[in-house]
């Protein structure tokens, strides 16, 4: 066989991709990366740095408006968008060095800008050169899925991809979908001004989270002025720029009709896997996409797939452990090296939602014989000093106290998760988290105090009595 160029050809550059890439480079192998549009993919240019510089902005302009809850004057921020996408921008072009074209040629991988495909089982042609390699990886990402909706090929309306880009007064805004994306942006915008209205077919926002974690984001979120409409299917849509009508219909068969400036769509992702020429590559796809093994192989040994490509969990922390995995199999031939199934996640509205392992609707569904224990916000003194009370730590355990899951709704629930993170991944039994030391007064006390009351659940009357017992024999000291 004719010798092959590369250890690693990468497909797309974006956050798993580019962990391959400079990962590959640095453990000494002959890396390419393909990049169709910009290195850095979704994450830095459309996706978790612009939302969450724009929930940033959103939160401070939601503060100053109720400074009176910490006895200071409110004012009224009047947020200009223009203003606060140029920050959007700014963020922006402050990380992109991280991920550019020069800093990753300076680390030895050869970044070819263009979009080809396989034309054979180790080979991709791109810009009319054959790149031939032990080992693909095709990290392509996904796009947004814009839903059949009659009328919406006529009308102009937003994704993630374009949001970021408005500079324009948003004056009303219709979102397309209540999972995370929807439900961030639905929020951000309101807190800067918008009036703002979700649709969502689901009966119900964040339909992958528990009901009694995400109704504490709901209640927020109508308290703040944004307007829901769940179980509702979209009738049609029509409107040019600056307004927009959508037709609705509701459970009880009853039509009605939004109006707004602006529509954003939030209703889902699609993996970018068309056009790669996948047949030539001997690479299967099924209607879920690329077939994948649990070790993110193709049915082409020499082809992996990552992160969201994959069509798993879509998330970068996701695609960069994938690269991971991918990086141990490439170079040092672990073959048996899997991704874990350990996936913390986290929605970052006001309050965040985070959550990670079982939840307590999936171990009711699946049958799991299971224990769950909460703790309130309110009883943390440093909730009480923020001022941030709403929301409660909540775990799952299997009756002997092995953590499966946890899940935090509230301030800084995303950084608070980590330590659970851990404690799961770990398989750790609850009544160790009490015993580890949490510094006073942190928000992560709700880590100890939820795990205390698997603890405490241990002291039964029986437990108690001999307790008891055990001090009258010791007697007066
Ligand atoms: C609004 C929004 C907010 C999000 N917030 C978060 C968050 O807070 N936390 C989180 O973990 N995740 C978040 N995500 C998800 C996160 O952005 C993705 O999971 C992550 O970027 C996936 O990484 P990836 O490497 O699979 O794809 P990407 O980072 O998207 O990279 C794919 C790259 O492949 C390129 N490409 C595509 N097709 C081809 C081709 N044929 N040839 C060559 N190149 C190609 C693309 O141009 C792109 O650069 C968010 C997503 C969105 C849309």
């Amino acid at each position: 066989m004719a010798r092959l160029e590369f250890d690693i050809v990468v497909i797309g550059g974006g956050a798993g991709g580019l962990v391959v890439a400079a990962g590959g480079a640095a453990l000494g192998a002959k890396v390419a990366v393909v990049e169709k549009h910009k290195l850095g993919g979704d994450c830095l240019w459309y996706g978790c740095v612009p939302s969450k510089t724009l929930i940033k902005s959103a939160r401070i302009a939601h503060e100053m408006r109720h400074a009176d809850r910490w006895n200071l004057s409110p004012i009224d921020p009047k947020p200009d968008l223009a203003q606060v996408m140029e920050r959007v921008a700014a963020v922006i072009r402050g990380i992109e060095p991280n991920d550019s074209p020069e800093r990753f040629r300076g680390l030895g991988v050869d970044v070819i800008q263009g979009e080809g495909k396989f034309t054979g089982p180790v080979t991709f042609e791109v810009n009319g050169r054959k790149l031939t390699a032990r080992t693909f990886v095709i990290a392509t990402g996904s796009r947004p899925g814009v839903p059949p909706i009659p009328g919406i090929d006529k009308t102009p309306y937003l994704t993630n991809e374009t949001v970021f880009d408005l500079r324009e007064p948003v004056r009303s805004l219709i979102v397309v979908g209540g999972g995370p994306i929807g439900s961030e942006m639905a929020q951000a915008f309101r807190r800067l001004g918008s009036e703002v209205t979700v649709v969502d077919m689901a009966s119900r926002m964040l339909p992958k989270d528990d009901p009694d974690l995400v109704e504490v984001v709901h209640s927020r979120m109508v308290e703040e002025g944004v307007r829901f409409h769940f179980d509702a299917s979209i009738v049609r849509v029509a409107g040019n720029t600056g307004s927009v009508a959508m037709t609705i219909k509701g459970k009880d068969g009853r039509e009605s009709t939004l109006e707004a400036t602006h529509l954003l769509i939030a209703a889902g992702r699609k993996a970018n896997i068309e056009n790669l020429g996948l047949d030539a590559a001997n690479v299967k796809t099924e209607k879920k996409g690329i077939v994948v093994d649990d070790r993110l192989r193709t049915t082409n040994p020499s082809i992996y797939v990552i992160g969201d490509a994959a069509g798993g969990y879509q998330f970068t922390h996701v695609a960069e452990h994938h690269a991971g995995i991918v990086l141990r199999h490439a170079i040092f031939r672990f073959r048996w090296s899997k991704p874990s199934k350990v996936v913390p996640w986290c929605t970052y509205t006001d309050p965040e939602l985070a959550r990670v392992g079982l939840s307590e609707t999936e171990a009711q569904e699946q049958k799991i014989a299971h224990r769950v224990y909460r703790f309130p916000f309110d009883d943390i003194d440093r909730a009480r000093a923020e001022g941030e009370t709403e929301g409660f730590a909540k775990i799952v355990t299997t009756p002997s106290g092995k953590l499966l899951g946890a899940a935090i709704v509230g301030l800084h629930a995303g950084e608070l998760l980590a330590e659970y993170g851990l404690a799961v991944a770990e398989g750790m039994n609850a009544k160790k988290l009490p015993g580890v030391i949490h510094a006073y007064p942190t928000l992560a006390q709700v880590n100890r105090r939820v795990a205390d009351q698997r603890l405490k659940e241990g002291l039964t009357p029986t437990v108690k009595k001999w307790i008891q017992r055990i001090f009258r024999l010791q007697g007066a000291p």
